[in-house]
């Protein structure tokens, strides 16, 4: 685990997520990336960097090729609109993770399985950064209810910049309808978080935005976001 580098914090948590997205960007520039897994949350971090901002960072693509087909339609006309310009880890081919680990390891080992095509997949993605800026926010899940606007993340080594972590979904649509930015269609059927086929469902009335995520598994997290990032 690599710990924190020195750096002046201000108060980011009075920040806007401008605010916090131009702080961030001034003090690591291009060494900041952004990754996508093309849910509303990167709708919103698309436009809000590169249409309303202006700010040249890269963006990671973390695609495990297990995403269903609006969810690429959506990067596809993000991708169109934005101009991005995507970094794409190396990840292996499901046809490939089958003969080495064995049919569905999401199944029977979903650690492993997040592990082999986001965990490990990321690292490799975020080893020339400082900084990184995710989607993520407080009131997704339990697991996310103390993240911070700006954090250290000790199992990537770069700083995490959360612009949107005190946002409720309903600002996020509402972001998103008042700009008119593509965002995943998904999320109109009652899956308010949008992962891998095997692995997602449409969530019950009541139940957590995260609840549709690894059902009948201990899990709600994929790895990439907690501090071991499982196996
Ligand atoms: S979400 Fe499911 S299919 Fe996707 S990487 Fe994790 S365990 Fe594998």
């Amino acid at each position: 685990m690599a710990s924190a580098p020195a750096l002046q914090l201000p108060d980011v948590e009075a920040m806007s997520a401008e605010e916090a997205l131009l702080w961030a960007y001034e003090q690591f520039g291009d060494r900041m990336c952004l990754t996508c897994s093309w849910q509303r949350q990167s709708s919103v971090l698309v436009h809000m960097v590169f249409g309303e901002l202006g700010l040249d960072i890269p963006v990671v693509e973390l695609d495990t090729q297990l995403f269903f087909k609006e969810t690429y339609e959506t990067r596809d006309r993000l991708v169109e609109r934005y101009g991005l310009k995507l970094i794409r880890p190396d990840v292996i081919s499901v046809a490939e993770q089958h003969a080495r680990e064995g049919h569905n390891l999401w199944e029977r080992d979903p650690d492993r399985c997040c592990h082999i095509r986001k965990v490990e997949p990321l690292e490799q993605a975020l080893a020339p950064f400082d900084a990184w800026v995710t989607g993520i926010r407080r009131e997704q899940a339990l697991t996310r209810a103390n993240a911070q606007r700006v954090e250290w993340g000790a199992r990537y080594g770069v700083w995490k910049i959360q612009p949107l972590v005190d946002w409720n979904a309903k600002r996020v649509q509402a972001y998103i309808h008042v700009n008119e930015i593509p965002y995943n269609p998904l999320h109109d059927a009652g899956y308010p978080s949008i992962g891998c086929i095997p692995c997602t469902r449409p969530v019950l009335a009541g139940e957590d935005e995260r609840a549709g995520r690894w059902t009948g598994a201990d899990k709600i997290e994929c790895g990439i976001h907690t501090s071991q990032g499982d196996r």
